[in-house]
């Protein structure tokens, strides 16, 4: 028999799924929102239409279906076959019609939360690893799709903004985005304080650090390379 809902009794896990869930829904008004000709318009991301980014995030359930279902059975099942494949497989989903477009994600979103809703609480720890190789528990598909449905609904450039991303998501978002800067180290003397927020971003315990500040959804878009706070600063595009 198949559960109706989801097998997880972890309060936190059901709140992250719910957000993942709110996250989708959003993506899929403002995907109905747009004519077939109008998927032909350009997204905000670089190069990319609006058709890109709604196969990317087809695609991008799929990949992260394949991760649920290594953590539901222990076979390994990457994302992606390498990164080549991954943006040979957009390039191709660029070309569908519309209507197999559409259904690409609503096929794959419904998927994705079947696997999620059907995953026993003893799985969620099992580890899968991401595209960027790093290894993660189960439990952290949710964030990544949760990121991906949100931040590619502002890519369709029909009007969603960073403004519409509920803020705990959004601070995730910065840790992610600083995470990465740090990484590269390319995070030296910045520090991100949005206003209102209790804590910065970056590079904090440097005493010498720059300090960009703005609301929380300004900088965060600006972070994510959306939008320009400060065109001396630039931020790389995150996606
Ligand atoms: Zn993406």
């Amino acid at each position: 028999m198949v559960a109706r809902q989801d097998l997880t009794s972890d309060p936190r896990l059901q709140d992250a799924l719910l957000q993942a869930r709110r996250g989708t829904a959003f993506f899929a008004r403002k995907l109905n929102e747009l004519s077939d000709d109008e998927l032909d318009g350009d997204s905000l991301l670089p190069g990319w239409t609006r058709r890109h980014v709604a196969a990317h995030v087809g695609y991008n359930a799929r990949a992260i279906a394949r991760l649920v279902e290594w953590a539901a059975t222990g076979v390994e099942t990457p994302m992606y076959p390498s990164p080549q494949a991954r943006n040979q497989e957009i390039d191709f989903g660029a070309t569908l019609s519309p209507i197999a477009l559409r259904n690409l994600f609503d096929h794959s979103s419904v998927h994705l939360n079947v696997e999620w809703r059907d995953l026993p609480d003893a799985s969620w720890s099992n580890h899968v690893k991401t595209a960027q190789g790093r290894t993660v528990p189960a439990s952290e598909t949710v964030w990544m799709r949760t990121r991906e449905v949100w931040l590619h609904a502002v890519d369709l450039n029909n009007g969603a903004g960073f403004n519409d991303i509920p803020a705990p998501i959004l601070e995730r978002l910065l840790d992610d985005i600083t995470a990465a800067w740090k990484t590269r180290g390319t995070d030296n003397g910045l520090v991100i304080a949005p206003r209102g927020s209790e804590r910065g971003f970056g590079d904090v315990s440097n005493p010498d650090a720059a300090t960009i500040t703005g609301t929380l959804a300004e900088i965060t878009a600006w972070a994510a390379g959306r939008s320009g706070i400060d065109a001396t600063l630039p931020a790389p595009v995150w996606i």
